[in-house]
C-alpha cells in the first residue's frame, strides 16, 4: 500500500540567522518530532528544518508547518507556495496560537496551543475528507507524553533536545510560556524521560524546559530523581538547561546535577536593577534580591556549572545610563555567558498588550515585520529614550560583552571559579554562539518597515 506524505517544516528567519549561523547552537524542532509521533503509522513522513539547509517543494499530502513569531513571515510564505500547488497546509506552534486568525489567511487549518491533545484529530479529519479550520486541545497530560522522532531529524545537531516539563506559574511582562503552556507547572514521569534519554545518539543535551528543577519541593524531588537517574544509568550525558536563581538556595541539587553532566545553566536574570525587574514583574528575583546575585552564582560555580545569564534592554525604567550600567554589570560579575537582548513584545505576552494600547509598537506592518521580533531588533517606542538610542546602547554592548579581550577574561574566570575545564569550555562555545548571534547585524529600529514591500522568497 502507497503510503501518504507528510511534509513537517521548521521554517527559518530569513532576514537573522540567529542561532542557525552556527552547527553548536542549532536547535532540534522538538515538536515537530511529537506531531511525527503522533502521526499514523500509515503515513511517510518528512522532517524539514531550514535552519539546517534550504527546502526544496517536495510532493506531499499534507504539510505542517511551525512558527515562532520571528519566523511567521516565513512559515507563511512556504504555506502559500504549497497552497498554490493545492497541497493543503496546517500551521501551529506558538505565534500562531497567539494570532490564530492572522495564520488563517494563510493555512488551510491552525492548531492553537499544544499539539499533542489536537494532532490525533487533525489526522483524523484530514484523512476523512473534512478538515476544519481551527483545532484547539486543552493542554496535555503529560503522562502520556510520546517519545519524540528523534530518527526524523536530520543527523547534523550536535544537541539532542528533551522536555521534562511544562507551564509556569510566574508571570512575567515578556513572557510567552503561561499563554501557551499555562501557569500549572506539569511534569513528565522520571523514568520515561530517562527511557528517552538512552534513545539518543547526540552525548550533548538541552532540555528545552522553561525551569528544569521548577518552583516547589515537589517539583525539585522530581529534578533530584531525574538526576540520580542519569548517574544510575550510566548516561555519560553533558546537558545544559533553564532554571530560576533559586536553584542556587539548594546547592545539593546542584551538586547532583553537576554528577549528571549539568555544564551550564541559563537563567533569567534581566537586570541588576530591581526598578527594571518590577517593570518587568520577574517575582522569582525580586524574591531574593539583586544583592544575592553574586552568592547565587558563588553557588552555581562551586558545583562546577557555569551560570548564561539573560539580560534584557529596553525595560520601561531604563534609561541609556541605566542600560550602561547593565553593561559594565555584566563586565565585571562573574556571570560566564551572556544573552543580552532588545525587550521584544511577542504577541500573547502582557507586554505586547499593553505597548499595542499605547500605541508603543513600531513594526507593525505584518506579518512582513515578525522577521524584526528577534530579541536583537528595536521594534516598540521605550519610555525613556529614543528607539535609535536603545538600538545603539544594544550595539555598544554587544561590541563591549563580546570583545575577544572580555570572552578570553570570562573563559579564565569560568576556569577559575568552577574548577572545570570542560565546563569552562563549554562556556566559551556559547559565548562565540551568543557573539555570533548578537553581532550578526547591527540591530535596527523598525520604524519604516511601512514602505518595504513584502516579496515572497522561491522555496530553492
Ligand atoms: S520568564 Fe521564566 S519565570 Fe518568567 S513567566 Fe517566563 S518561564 Fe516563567
Amino acid at each position: 500500500m502507497n503510503k501518504k506524505t507528510l511534509i513537517l517544516i521548521n521554517p527559518s528567519n530569513q532576514y537573522r540567522r540567529g542561532f542557525a549561523l552556527r552547527r553548536q547552537s542549532r536547535q532540534v524542532p522538538l515538536g515537530l518530532g511529537i506531531i511525527a509521533a503522533l502521526t499514523p503509522a500509515n503515513w511517510k513522513i518528512i522532517i524539514l528544518d531550514e535552519n539546517i539547509k534550504p527546502i526544496r517543494l517536495r510532493e506531499a499530502d499534507l504539510v505542517g508547518i511551525t512558527a515562532f513569531t520571528s519566523t511567521a513571515q516565513r512559515a507563511y510564505e512556504i504555506a502559500s507556495i504549497y497552497r498554490e500547488k493545492g497541497i493543503p497546509v496546517v500551521l501551529g506552534g506558538i505565534h500562531v496560537s497567539m494570532l490564530p486568525d492572522e495564520a488563517l489567511q494563510y493555512g488551510d487549518a491552525v492548531v492553537i496551543g499544544e499539539a499533542e491533545t489536537s494532532w490525533p484529530k487533525v489526522m483524523h479529519d484530514f484523512e476523512a475528507g473534512r478538515l476544519q479550520k481551527i483545532y484547539r486541545g486543552p493542554h496535555a497530560d503529560l503522562s502520556q507524553y510520546p517519545i519524540p522522532r528523534h530518527d526524523l531529524f536530520h543527523p547534523s545537531y550536535l544537541f539532542a533536545s528533551i522536555q521534562t516539563s511544562r507551564g509556569c506559574p510566574m508571570d512575567c511582562d515578556f513572557c510567552s510560556v503561561p499563554a501557551f503552556n499555562g501557569h500549572s507547572y506539569r511534569l513528565r514521569p522520571v523514568e520515561a524521560i530517562l527511557n528517552e534519554m538512552e534513545t539518543l545518539p547526540q552525548k550533548l543535551i538541552y532540555f528545552v524546559d522553561d525551569n528544569i528543577t521548577g518552583y516547589s519541593k515537589a517539583s525539585e524531588k522530581h529534578a533530584q530523581e531525574l538526576f540520580e537517574g542519569m548517574i544510575r544509568r550510566r548516561l555519560k550525558k553533558e546537558w545544559f538547561a533553564q532554571a530560576s536563581l533559586n536553584i542556587s538556595q539548594n546547592p545539593e541539587l546542584l551538586k547532583l546535577a553537576a554528577r549528571s553532566g549539568c555544564k551550564m545553566l541559563l537563567i533569567g536574570i534581566e537586570a541588576e536593577d530591581e526598578n527594571a525587574l518590577r517593570d518587568a514583574n520577574k517575582h522569582v528575583n525580586l524574591a531574593l534580591g539583586t544583592k544575592t546575585y553574586k552568592h547565587a552564582f558563588r553557588t552555581i560555580h562551586q558545583a562546577g556549572i557555569a551560570v548564561l545569564g539573560a539580560f534584557i534592554y529596553g525595560m520601561d525604567s531604563d534609561t541609556p545610563s541605566a542600560l550602561q550600567n547593565r553593561t559594565k554589570f555584566i563586565e565585571r560579575s562573574s556571570v560566564d555567558v551572556v544573552q543580552a537582548s532588545a525587550m521584544t513584545p511577542l504577541p500573547g505576552t502582557r507586554l505586547f498588550n499593553r505597548l499595542q494600547q499605547e500605541n508603543r509598537i513600531i513594526a507593525h506592518h505584518t506579518p512582513h515585520s515578525w522577521k524584526y521580533f528577534h530579541f536583537s531588533d528595536v521594534v516598540f517606542k521605550p519610555a525613556k529614550m529614543e528607539a535609535q538610542e536603545l538600538a545603539d546602547n544594544l550595539w555598544m554592548a554587544y561590541q563591549k560583552i563580546f570583545s575577544k579581550k572580555l570572552l578570553r577574561i570570562k573563559f579564565l574566570r569560568t576556569l577559575w571559579n568552577t574548577k572545570n575545564l570542560r565546563t569552562a569550555v563549554w562556556a566559551w562555545n556559547s559565548n562565540l554562539n551568543y557573539r555570533a548571534v548578537s553581532m550578526e547585524i547591527p540591530p535596527v529600529v523598525c520604524y519604516d518597515l511601512q514602505n518595504i514591500s513584502s516579496e515572497t522568497d522561491d522555496i530553492h
